[in-house]
């Protein structure tokens, strides 16, 4: 039997005369995905269709289907002969074989029956009947295995067919949810701050599905750190990218910069200070790249350095905007998000991040702005950034 996936887009509807460009987006996004894997791609009336590939790959296709922003949903659906003139034999088979398994598996033990309704699309309009009329008839073969009402309105299954041009119609049941959110690449362009902690890819993904088109920097303290922390950053930006594309990474040397700030500045302003210097240096990284935003994945109060007073003083140093997708988020909720989308196995590996060297006993919850900066005017704030700019590492 040759199946067919057929893909749905969601919010890029809305968007009126933007909406070709979005849909080139979304195509370019799908094909990436799929790159590898045999299979035909086409379009026709506001939907998409992924055929001619071995069945052994439909598993792998709707996984990587699903973690594409703009699909709404997603259905396997089978690909039979319409033949209207001999009342639909194909069809009727195909929709017989569906009403079985739906009875099978739901209609048992149960005594009211299941309401269902077929919901017919006509592309091929040779056909003298009315989508309305085919659905009616259709309606008989789900029907006829007795555990079945019609109901047009309040229904516990669909039955859809698709009857496309060239004699041939699509045949499904149910949906499988897609990502949601808009294709990647049509909300400009962020530098993330890649930790390797489980915060920062959630921050990725919430981004990406905004349609934020992504590259990341990541601060490693070397000999502090160690190369095994540096490969967990490079598996979590490759995971990142089956959901936000490809997304370069950059890493910054920060050692020196902490060591300055230890040796020069008070305790309590450690955090904030090494936090300036990170939103600065994303900041100059950020428009080499050509990105107009940093991206971070902090939550307001989840620690210390995460208050309105230190995100404050921070952000101070930003000269772009400073997008926070998990502001509000719990840590309980950035977690699922994390088992989710398949980072948290790895972002709970226990390799040091820069941010635990040289952690202060008593970091200040509530620093003031003009503390801070005269406390960090002992230092040579730009011949420690262009240092640490010169040696910067794509991996
Ligand atoms: P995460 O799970 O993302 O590490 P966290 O709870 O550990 O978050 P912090 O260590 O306070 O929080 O970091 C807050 C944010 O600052 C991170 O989400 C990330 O965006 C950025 N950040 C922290 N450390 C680094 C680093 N070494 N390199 C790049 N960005 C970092
Ligand atoms: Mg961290």
């Amino acid at each position: 039997m040759e199946k067919v996936v057929v893909i749905r887009f969601g919010e890029i509807f809305l968007k009126g005369k933007n909406r070709d460009y979005f849909e080139s987006l979304l195509i370019r996004n799908i094909k990436h995905a799929l790159k590898g894997v045999q299979h035909t791609f086409s379009r026709s009336q506001g939907r998409y269709f992924v055929e001619n590939f071995l069945p052994d790959d439909e598993t792998e296709i709707i996984d990587r289907l699903q973690k594409v922003f703009g699909i709404h949903s997603l259905s396997v659906a089978e690909k039979v002969a319409t033949r209207a003139d001999e009342d639909f034999p194909e069809i009727r088979a195909s929709l017989a074989d569906c009403a079985q398994k739906i009875a099978s598996e739901r209609a048992a033990g149960k005594t009211d029956k299941l309401k269902f309704r077929v919901t017919v699309k006509r592309a091929d309009k040779s056909i003298p009947m009315t989508s309305a009329e085919i659905a009616a008839a259709l309606g008989g073969t789900v029907l006829q295995k007795g555990v079945f009402k019609v109901n047009l309105n309040d229904f516990d299954c669909e039955f859809k067919v698709d009857i496309r041009e060239n004699g041939f119609s699509f045949v499904y049941t149910d949906a499988v949810a897609g990502a949601g959110g808009l294709p990647v690449g049509c909300s400009g362009r962020g530098m993330l701050l890649l930790s390797g902690g489980i915060d920062s890819p959630v921050a990725a993904y919430m981004m990406a599905k905004r349609g934020m088109t992504l590259c990341a920097v990541h601060f490693s303290s070397p000999p502090y750190t160690s190369e095994r922390a540096k490969e967990k950053v490079v598996e979590l930006r490759n995971i990142a990218e089956k959901y936000a594309g490809e997304i370069r990474l950059f890493v910054v040397p920060f050692t020196d910069i902490q060591l300055a700030i230890h040796r020069e500045c008070p305790s309590n302003f450690m955090i904030t200070i090494m936090r300036r210097f990170m939103m600065r240096i994303a900041c100059r990284l950020a428009e080499k790249y050509d990105c107009s935003a940093l991206v971070t994945g902090e939550s307001l109060g989840q620690v210390a350095s995460q208050t309105v007073e230190s995100m404050t003083c921070t952000g101070a140093t930003a000269t772009l905007p400073v997008f926070r997708p998990l502001i509000a988020f719990d840590k309980d909720e950035i977690m699922a998000v994390a088992k989710k989308i398949g980072t948290y196995e790895t972002s709970i590996l226990p390799y040091e991040d820069c941010c635990t060297v040289f952690l202060p006993k008593a970091p200040a919850i509530k620093p003031h702005l003009k503390a801070v900066e005269k406390a960090e005017s002992v230092l040579d704030v730009e011949g420690l950034i262009a240092a640490a700019m010169e040696n910067i590492e794509e991996l």
